[in-house]
C-alpha cells in the first residue's frame, strides 16, 4: 500500500495535547506565564542568558535586525542557501542585502569567502552592519572562523539557527551565542520542535534582549525603570519605538514547552535515520551530507546530491512514487523579487551548483524503518534509470 511520505512532519503526543488544553482552560491564552517559562527553558537548553519568543522565526529575525540597529542605507549579508526570511528581515529594515557563497562541502556560508569579501568591502567602504549565517540542514556553520572574520571589521552576527535547535558546535549547544550577538530558532511544524507557528531570539546581551522585547510588542513598555515621561497613573504605558505585534501566544508556548522535553529523543532518532541513509548510499552515485568535525547536526534535513543531468528526473521519479522530496533551497537571489533588485545567476557558484544537484529526503522522528526502506529503494531505482 503506497502512501505519501512527506519530507518533514511534526510529532505530537497526548502530553503535548494535554499541555495545550490546560492553557485553553486557564486565565491566559496569551501574555500569561507559559511564554516566559518556555523562554527560560529554551535559554537554559541552549546555554544563552536571554530568550525572546516571537510568533515566528521571521519576526524574531526582524526584531534581531532592529535590535542591532539595522536601518536604511545599511547592508546585511546572508547565505544564498536559506529560506527567504533570513534575507527579507534585512529588507524589512530598509537595508540592502548581499550574499556570501557557501562552502562546497557543508553548504554553509564559507568563512574564507566571507573574509575576502569583508576585506574588499572595507577597502570600498561598503562593509555590512550585520551578517546572518544560516545553519543549513541543522549543521552549524564554522562559527569560530565566521566570528573571527566579522570581528576584524566590527560586523555583528545573527545566527539563523532555524534548523538547528538541539545541534551543537565545538561541543556547545547551538544558540549559546558564543560567536554571535543573537541566534534565532524556528518552531514551524517541519522544524525540530514546534509551537505551530513560532520562533525565538537568544542573546547574552541584556540590552539586545530588552530592545527585542519592546519591538515584538509595539515598542510599548510599562517598566517604571525605563519610562521616558513621568508616570501619570496606574494605567500608564509608553510607546518608545515603532514595534510590531510579534508576540507568541501561551497556547503555542505550551506545545513548545511540552515538545522540548523530547528534544534529545528527537535528535537521537534523526541521527539514526541519517546514519541509515549514509549506510544505504555508500555504494550508490549519491553524495551524502559531509559533516564538519566541530559540528553535531540536529539533522533537520537530510540532503543528497545527484548527477545534475539526472537531478530533475530523479526528483520527479521520487515525487511520482509518493515521496515528498523537496529542495532546500533555490539560491534566494534567483527569486523573481531579488532578480528585480538586479541579482543575476553566477553570483554564488557553489550555491548554484548545489541547487542543480540537491534533494531533501524524508527526515522526521516518526519516519518508520519501512518507510525509510521505501525511500532508499526508490532513490536506487531513480538513480539507475
Ligand atoms: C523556517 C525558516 C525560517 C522562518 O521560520 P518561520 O518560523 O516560519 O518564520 C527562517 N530561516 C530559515 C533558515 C528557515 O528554515
Amino acid at each position: 500500500m503506497a502512501s505519501f511520505i512527506p519530507y518533514g512532519r511534526q510529532s505530537v503526543t497526548e502530553d503535548d495535547i494535554n499541555a495545550v488544553v490546560e492553557v485553553l482552560k486557564s486565565d491566559f491564552l496569551t501574555q500569561g506565564p507559559v511564554v516566559p517559562a518556555f523562554e527560560q527553558a529554551v535559554a537554559q537548553r541552549s546555554a544563552a542568558r536571554h530568550a525572546v519568543a516571537a510568533n515566528s522565526a521571521t519576526g524574531a529575525l526582524h526584531i534581531a535586525c532592529m535590535a542591532l540597529g539595522v536601518g536604511p542605507g545599511d547592508r546585511v549579508w546572508t547565505s544564498p542557501l536559506t529560506f527567504v526570511a533570513s534575507s527579507n528581515a534585512a529588507l524589512y529594515c530598509a537595508a540592502s542585502v548581499d550574499f556570501v557563497d557557501v562552502d562546497a562541502k557543508t553548504y554553509n556560508m564559507c568563512p574564507l569567502r566571507l573574509a575576502e569579501k569583508l576585506d574588499q568591502a572595507a577597502l570600498d567602504n561598503t562593509l555590512p552592519k550585520v551578517i546572518i549565517p544560516v545553519h543549513l540542514t541543522g549543521q552549524s556553520c564554522d562559527m569560530a572562523a565566521i566570528h573571527a572574520a566579522a570581528d576584524k571589521h566590527g560586523v555583528r552576527i545573527i545566527e539563523d539557527a532555524s534548523h538547528a535547535i538541539g545541534g551543537s558546535y565545538g561541543s556547545e549547544p547551538v544558540g549559546n551565542c558564543k560567536y554571535s550577538d543573537i541566534a534565532v530558532f524556528s518552531f514551524h511544524p517541519v522544524k525540530i520542535v514546534t509551537t505551530g507557528e513560532g520562533g525565538m531570539a537568544l542573546t547574552n546581551e541584556p540590552d539586545l534582549a530588552e530592545r527585542m522585547r519592546l519591538d515584538r510588542s509595539h515598542g510599548i513598555t510599562r517598566d517604571p525603570a525605563v519610562l521616558e515621561q513621568p508616570e501619570e497613573g496606574a494605567w500608564y504605558y509608553e510607546q518608545q519605538r515603532l514595534g510590531f505585534n510579534y508576540r507568541m501566544a501561551d497556547i503555542n508556548a505550551a506545545l513548545g514547552l511540552s515538545q522540548l522535553d523530547r528534544l534529545t529523543d528527537f535528535i537521537k532518532r534523526r541521527v539514526e535515520i541519517a546514519a541509515a541513509y549514509d549506510a544505504a548510499f555508500t555504494n550508490m552515485p549519491v553524495t551524502t551530507p559531509w559533516q564538519h568535525p566541530e559540528a553535531a547536526s540536529s539533522w533537520h534535513l537530510y540532503v543528497i546530491q545527484v548527477d545534475p543531468n539526472k537531478h530533475r528526473a530523479v526528483f520527479e521519479h521520487l515525487r511520482a512514487a509518493e515521496i515528498g522530496v523537496n529542495l532546500h533551497y533555490m539560491p534566494v537571489y534567483l527569486q523573481p523579487y531579488y532578480r528585480k533588485m538586479g541579482f543575476r545567476p553566477g553570483l554564488c557558484p557553489n550555491a548554484e551548483a548545489y541547487y542543480s544537484r540537491a534533494i531533501s529526503l524524508p527526515m522526521f522522528p516518526n519516519l518508520t524503518q519501512e518507510q525509510q526502506q521505501v525511500v532508499i529503494g526508490e532513490v536506487a531505482k531513480a538513480i539507475a534509470q
